[in-house]
């Protein structure tokens, strides 16, 4: 045992238990989680109450470049496809050392927003014509270098983009940088070794990938597989006229699923294709605030939840970075759609609708990266955050209404202090805080970079 922390309440099992005692070994690990004790003397009193940190379970981090740089239109229509085009402005023209500077602030930012893991969803590969860099995992270790700037954790998921679309046989001029085969991302799995990271696979989405080679990636790969599926109704559409299968329908058929995948989106769906992931254990990772700020469409939580499929959150396009704000976003887009409200509670078991989002989330997003524990369990990780009882959102609410509060009352501030591993992370670097800001102005300067209505 290296430390051992007291809290007056922590957030064990789904639900809250008063004072509790956390112990951390060598590893970074819970060692001993015990309530209702009195602090012993050697143990550091913690202030507020304490949360398992989350996963943010579908990133990616050089998109954080581009939040906010795409909320004007100046033609008729503005979609997910035309600001797919935008965005590949910031894509095709980032270096390793922006990626990093770009993705180390956003960590930081994911930390302050309840985030200890995060898992890259990492298509961006090549140099900026499309040769390889001399080492083909340059950009990798930009976001691992990142990861450990900022001290979170970090999945990587490098992916398998092969082809522009269904009847596309190669990519565009503009995918140059993604250009990846099989052989080519079980080598990037296992480029990355160092503390606090650990490596799935991921295919870009069907429309991107040859039918064989996601079965032979599936076969040679290991740890988490995460897919896009099912976004746009574009997608359906061309996945039917192409297999004669919706997307997912087409994976449940055609794909070994199971508890390794993990859908990310999965917004059209219908009930047999729901069925089909719950029977074959996959997940599915939702993005409520990058989903609502391109206009994908609603999920079918009440369904997804009934099946028992298990979920997980994303931050994807980084326009919202904290866990409370998804989840807020999560219910409301339901509640909006069905004219109704507390539509993610469980009457009687889980009247909660935070509670019973939150545990979904914390167990699912923590499948998505690969971990087979997550929370205050002996041999999890030891992360944790520290809840701000006196931010202006929570003060004076009581006690067992504070997940619901974090979730529903918007917070500004709501975690004091984050631990991942064992270890406080700052949630303010002013290094990292200078080097974003210097890195947007070289990539958005006039003259420097196409801006985003180029
Ligand atoms: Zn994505």
């Amino acid at each position: 045992m290296t430390q051992r922390l007291w809290a007056p309440r922590a957030w064990l099992d789904g639900r809250w238990c008063d004072r509790v005692l956390l112990g951390v070994d060598v590893d970074g690990c819970w060692a001993e989680v015990e309530p209702d004790v009195a602090a012993p003397e050697d143990a550091e009193t913690i202030a507020g109450p304490v949360l398992p940190g989350l996963v943010d379970a579908h990133s990616h981090a050089f998109q954080r470049a581009f939040a906010g740089l795409a909320e004007r239109r100046d033609g008729a229509y503005d979609d997910f496809w035309s600001w797919r085009d935008r965005m590949y402005g910031v894509a095709l023209r980032i270096t390793p050392a922006q990626l990093r500077a770009i993705a180390a602030h956003l960590y930081v930012e994911l930390l302050a927003g309840g985030y200890t893991q995060v898992c890259e969803f990492h298509y961006l590969q090549h140099d900026l014509d499309g040769s390889r860099y001399a080492d083909p995992a340059a950009l990798s270790h930009a976001l691992a270098d990142a990861a450990s700037d900022a001290g979170i954790g970090l999945t990587l998921l490098p992916v398998l983009y092969e082809r522009a679309g269904f009847t596309a046989p190669e990519l565009r001029a503009d995918q140059r940088r993604f250009a990846t085969g099989v052989d080519d991302v079980l080598a990037l799995q296992q480029a990355i070794r160092r503390p606090l990271v650990n490596a799935g696979v991921a295919v870009h989405s069907l429309r991107a990938a040859r039918p064989e080679s996601i079965l032979a990636l599936a076969e040679r790969s290991h740890g988490p597989l995460h897919i896009h599926v099912a976004e746009q109704t574009a997608e359906v559409d061309d996945c039917l006229a192409a297999t004669g299968c919706r997307p997912i329908e087409w994976l449940a058929r055609h794909a070994p699923l199971d508890q390794r995948w993990h859908l990310v989106h999965a917004t059209h769906s219908v009930a047999a294709e729901i069925d089909a992931v719950a029977a074959r254990g996959a997940g599915v990772v939702l993005c409520p605030g990058t989903e609502g700020n391109l206009g994908d469409g609603l999920p079918d939580l009440p369904g997804w939840l009934a099946a028992g499929v298990p979920l997980a959150l994303g931050s994807d396009s980084q326009v919202t970075r904290t866990w409370p704000e998804e989840l807020r976003w999560l219910e409301y887009g339901q509640r909006l759609g069905l004219r109704r409200r507390n539509v993610s509670a469980a009457p009687g078991a889980e009247p909660s609708t935070a509670a019973r989002l939150f545990e979904r989330v914390r167990a699912g997003g923590a499948a998505a990266a690969g971990f087979a524990q997550w929370g205050f369990q002996v041999g999890a990780r030891a992360d944790l955050l520290v809840v701000d009882p006196s931010d202006p959102a929570l003060r004076g609410l009581p006690a067992d209404h504070l997940l619901d509060g974090l979730v529903f009352t918007a917070p500004t501030r709501p975690f004091a202090r984050v631990m991942v591993a064992g270890r406080w992370r700052a949630l303010h670097h002013e290094g990292i805080a200078t080097r974003f800001g210097d890195a947007m102005q070289t990539l958005w300067s006039p003259g420097g970079t196409p801006t985003p209505h180029e």
